[in-house]
């Protein structure tokens, strides 16, 4: 079965937005991956189409309302029944190359998009809902955090990538950043290419691009490598 992205959102014109373009863009025209947005507000009841409401407790702005969210989630989840459900939210477990993994290994992916203040506690209880985070700051909605999390998994989904091994190397794979790339011209502005990797032993190129990923890392994450995570093959 082809993975499939089904995301529920009162923005379903969003998509597939920039996922319509580049990488993401030609593996969902070859129908290497699939994706549907349903929107929430075909659930909502009353002739405005609202989805939100007054937050319980008083306080600035909206809540998404919980009996909406659900029938959108339900929705969304009907279409990829076996797949995690995520609701993407600042106070998420961080998505990471690990996650990006586990989730290209799997059928697919049910992805919720707030907006406003956010979703009513319940729902996210009563789907049992698993909150991923792309970063520490605030979007002011989900979706463009679904780009973010689809781009880092697409890429992984078999096929859409031409070589395995050109991901192999990148950064995260093995617990470490990559070390510094460079193409030709060979001198530009005064700056030459160091001569190892010019010089055709692969061995002394894999040592020194080994040697730059470490430090590298140590230097501006060594949280990488003292959490050091496995990533599970694919
Ligand atoms: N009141 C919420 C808080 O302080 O945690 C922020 C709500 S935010 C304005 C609206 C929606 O954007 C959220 O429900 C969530 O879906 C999405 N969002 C915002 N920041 C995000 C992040 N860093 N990662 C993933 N989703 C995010």
């Amino acid at each position: 079965m082809t993975w499939h992205a089904a995301i529920a959102t009162i923005m379903p014109d969003m998509f597939p937005g920039p996922l319509g373009h580049s990488l993401s863009g030609r593996a969902l025209d070859q129908g290497l991956w699939t994706l549907s947005a349903i929107d929430m507000r075909d659930f909502a009841t009353d002739r405005h189409k609202s989805v939100d409401d007054t937050p319980a407790g008083g306080g600035a702005g909206m809540v998404m309302r919980p009996d909406i969210v659900a029938a959108g989630v339900d929705a969304a989840s009907a279409l990829v029944p076996d797949a995690p459900q995520i609701y993407l939210s600042p106070r998420g477990e961080p998505l990471t190359q690990v996650l990006a993994h586990e989730l290209a290994a799997g059928p697919g992916v049910m992805l919720l998009c707030g907006r406003f203040e956010g979703v009513d506690q319940r729902v996210i209880d009563a789907r049992e809902l698993r909150e991923v985070s792309i970063g520490d700051y605030v979007l002011s909605g989900g979706e463009m955090a679904a780009y973010v999390l689809l781009d880092a998994v697409v890429r992984l989904l078999p096929g859409v990538i031409g070589a395995a091994s050109s991901l192999d190397e990148e950064s995260f794979e093995n617990g470490l950043l990559e070390y510094p790339q460079y193409t030709r011209p060979r001198a530009w502005e005064g700056h030459s290419i160091p001569d190892v990797l010019l010089s055709g032993d692969h061995k002394k190129i894999a040592a020194w691009r080994r040697a730059q990923s470490e430090t590298l890392t140590r230097t501006r994450r060594p949280d990488l490598i003292n959490g050091k995570k496995a990533l599970p093959t694919t």
